[in-house]
């Protein structure tokens, strides 16, 4: 039988995709670090990255570090971890919110769209995923949770199209494998599908006409908001969610049921 694993008072969360300003990312970073999680943000943008990661640690007062590295880039990747590794408390939970949208029609979708984006949204959660857990295995504890979309369950619908949709599927089926092989290890593996969410992802920051057009079948009338999204990733990274695994949560307002 599996022994419960309680999380170390100092524990080290490493976000994706954590530096855009109006990201889910950010949202989420400074969401973790109000629960006390000290934070690693990776971000392709160095300068952002290192200025989420100094303006959390101004405001809430835990250990941050921000670093610039594609998590399409599996030495890149690497190379980032260890050095989270080496200045932060015990890595215990990985994000993976690093996206790229891909607006461009099937009949028009090159092999080289179709590789930028899979690099980044599958390629991308592959590999911090599978470095995150070496370590995460050694303690027996982890948590890790990644951004598929709404877009796997519709086929699109909202902004992007194929390639995204289908990298997007893609995190629902690696979520799942991943944790029929880790949760015996330790290790929860969840994914969360949001509808549209208030970000500057889908082509530019949201007109009241755009949100309005994305609302139109959503439940509960509106497009969603970066807090709400980080609120659940934070309740699937806690120390009370190591009963869940291998599960895709909705979060769109009632504009999907699956
Ligand atoms: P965003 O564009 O604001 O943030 C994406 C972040 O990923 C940016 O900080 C960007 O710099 C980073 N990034 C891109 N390529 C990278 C790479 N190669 N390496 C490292 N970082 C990289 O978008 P968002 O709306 O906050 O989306 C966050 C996640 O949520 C994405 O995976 C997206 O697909 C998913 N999602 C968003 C929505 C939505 O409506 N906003 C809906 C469903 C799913």
């Amino acid at each position: 039988m599996t022994e419960i694993s309680t999380f170390p008072e100092a524990r080290t969360v490493v976000v994706t995709g954590g530096a855009s300003p109006r990201g889910i990312g950010r949202v989420t970073a400074r969401r973790l670090a109000a629960e006390g999680w000290a934070v690693a943000i990776i971000d392709i943008d160095e300068a952002q990255s290192r200025g989420v990661a100094d303006e959390i640690a101004e405001e809430f007062g835990v250990p941050t570090v921000g670093v610039g590295a594609s998590v399409a880039d599996e030495s890149q990747v690497r190379a980032a971890f260890d050095r989270i590794e080496a200045e932060m408390p015990q890595l215990v939970g990985l994000v993976n919110i690093a996206g790229v949208s891909s607006p461009v029609p099937f009949l028009e979708v090159t092999v080289e769209e179709w590789e930028r984006v899979f690099a980044v949204n599958m390629r991308g959660v592959f590999l911090a995923t599978r470095r995150a857990a070496e370590s995460m295995v050694k303690n027996s504890l982890g948590r890790i949770v990644s951004l598929s979309s709404i877009s796997a369950e519709r086929g699109g619908g909202t902004f992007s199209k194929v390639p995204y949709s289908a990298s997007k599927a893609g995190v629902v089926g690696f979520s799942r494998a991943v944790a029929r092989e880790l949760s015996p290890l330790g290790v929860t593996v969840n994914a969360v599908s949001p509808g549209p969410i208030d970000t500057d992802i889908m082509g530019g920051t949201l007109t009241d006409d755009r949100k309005q057009d994305l609302s139109r079948d959503v439940l509960v009338g509106r497009v969603g908001r970066p807090d709400e999204v980080a609120s659940l990733i934070a309740y699937l990274l806690g120390e009370d969610a190591g009963y869940i695994t291998g599960v895709n949560y909705d979060i769109n307002g009632g504009l999907h049921f699956s």
